[in-house]
């Protein structure tokens, strides 16, 4: 397998990260490879050699492995040591697109950010990250990707022994908030100089500089938090190590989409407070970009008159944040150029959807169809609202909505399903779920179906 390497994080200040090799496993398997991806990335995938690249037993020519260093706030509390203790970047490719994108194996063994960590991640989590990425990609939600997945044939023990798999990952890059924030709380201004030089270059070419850097990557994290509103998504960990500086979903641990509405819906069992919870995501957003403009401020000549433009930058992404969601929702309800007032019209129906407990994915997908109000139990306030929906209505309201609302999402007691056969050893419920959610604007009548009250899922474990 060739793979047109061109490893720019490599180049950075050697403080950066740590050479690292992935540690060989036993009896690698292949589960899935994306072909498309690989395509679009230059790769030959059908190689031979395929299997042990994507298991980490062998290094493809060109590659520089390495683990990052990063550190970053988890719920909250600062860490200032986390960095990549699972993860191993092979190196960068420039895409079709002519966007250099990270190729990372996670799951490849220990590396000296481990700490009490073996390195390794179970079939589980791989699989769910492998389902969740791709989908969201379909709908058109920034994110990394899965270009391909394997087993070990090695065990990982977590309270019981599970089988070990390894997803290969993409993404636009893996630098985080906390990769920023590693090096500000040192004082290493030469290393926090070199990365904001690298994701100016790399990422936001129409940069100036640090405050202009802060403005973009604000603009596109808003945008992105309501992106996932609209889906009903619940990233479960919005912990600063885990948001991308490129606006790119990342790390999929214990998220979930909702079925019935609820704005307070938590799945993460380790999220025992509701940090994380649907309605709290923009919030954090804006937490979140507080400890990067944080972490920006030593760059700054001025340290006073930074503080007071950074403040004033992340007082903006609530702004942001509600054009964002309105045009969003708007979409969903085949509103064009949507107003403050359709924000209430909008309300309104997320009120109505949590009163009834109405499926999120099901109400939108069926919107301007006679079936819609069958997703409510008082059918008649749904009638009143719908009329409202209907005088404000685009023309081409059908096409907009048909666009803008998935038919299937990956459902959690979907992805639950296709696990639980995975570590039997069956991956089919998984092929046939991934086939679902990569063409998620298809209506497919069992996958489309809400769960009963017995297949409810309402509790994911980050299960690393
Ligand atoms: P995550 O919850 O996957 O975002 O990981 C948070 C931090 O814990 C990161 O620094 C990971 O590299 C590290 N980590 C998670 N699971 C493991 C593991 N099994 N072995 C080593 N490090 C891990
Ligand atoms: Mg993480």
């Amino acid at each position: 397998m060739k793979i047109p390497f061109d490893n720019s994080y490599f180049r950075l200040p050697a403080q950066m990260f740590t050479a690292q090799l992935p540690t060989p496993v036993n009896d690698p398997q292949i589960i899935a490879t994306n072909d498309a991806l690989a395509t679009k990335l230059g790769i030959d995938i059908s190689a031979t050699d395929a299997v042990n690249i994507f298991a980490g037993n062998s290094i493809p020519e060109g590659a520089a492995p390495l683990a990052q260093a990063y550190a970053g706030h988890q719920f909250g509390n600062w860490n200032p040591q986390l960095g990549d203790g699972r993860a191993i970047l092979l190196g960068e490719v420039i895409d079709a697109d002519g966007i250099r994108r990270d190729i990372q194996l996670k799951g490849a063994g220990p590396t000296p950010f481990s700490r009490r960590g073996d390195g390794r991640a179970w079939l589980g989590p791989v699989m769910r990250e492998y389902l969740v990425s791709e989908a969201m990609h379909a709908m058109g939600v920034p994110t990394t990707r899965a270009l391909a997945a394997v087993t070990t044939g090695e065990p990982v023990y977590r309270e019981e022994a599970l089988p070990g798999a390894i997803i290969t990952r993409v993404a636009q890059s893996h630098i985080r908030v906390g990769t920023f924030q590693f090096f500000a709380a040192r004082g290493d201004i030469e290393a926090l100089q070199a990365l904001t030089d690298h994701v100016i270059t790399r990422h936001y070419p129409e940069a100036d500089g640090p405050a202009a850097l802060l403005d973009l990557v604000i603009a596109r994290y808003a945008k992105l938090i309501a992106k996932w509103m609209g889906l009903g998504f619940i990233h479960g960990v919005m912990n600063t190590d885990n948001v991308s500086i490129a606006g790119e979903t990342i790390d999929y641990g214990p998220c979930a989409f909702m079925d019935d509405f609820h704005p307070d819906s938590v799945f993460s069992a380790i999220d025992q407070y509701g940090r994380y919870a649907y309605s709290n995501q923009p919030a954090i957003g804006a937490w979140n970009m507080a400890q990067f403009a944080t972490a920006l401020i030593p760059l700054m000549p001025d340290r006073d008159k930074a503080i007071e433009d950074f403040t004033a930058a992340v007082h903006r992404l609530p702004v942001t944040y509600e054009q964002a969601w309105l045009e969003v929702f708007g979409a969903k309800l085949g509103l064009s150029d949507p107003t403050e007032e359709d924000r209430t019209l909008i309300d309104d129906l997320l009120t109505l959807m949590t009163k009834d407990s109405a499926d999120f994915t099901n109400v939108f997908a069926h919107m301007g169809q006679t079936t819609a109000r069958d997703q409510f139990l008082d059918r008649d306030a749904f009638d009143a609202w719908d009329a409202r929906r209907q005088a404000r209505a685009a023309p081409d309201a059908a096409a907009m909505m048909a666009n803008a609302n998935p038919q299937i999402i990956p459902r959690n007691h979907r992805v639950e399903e296709a696990i639980i056969a995975g570590r039997g050893g069956d991956m089919a419920p998984f092929h046939a779920l991934l086939a679902a959610v990569t063409q998620p604007y298809v209506y497919n009548a069992d996958y489309a179906r809400a769960p009963t009250t017995d297949e409810r899922v309402t509790r994911t474990f980050c299960g690393t």
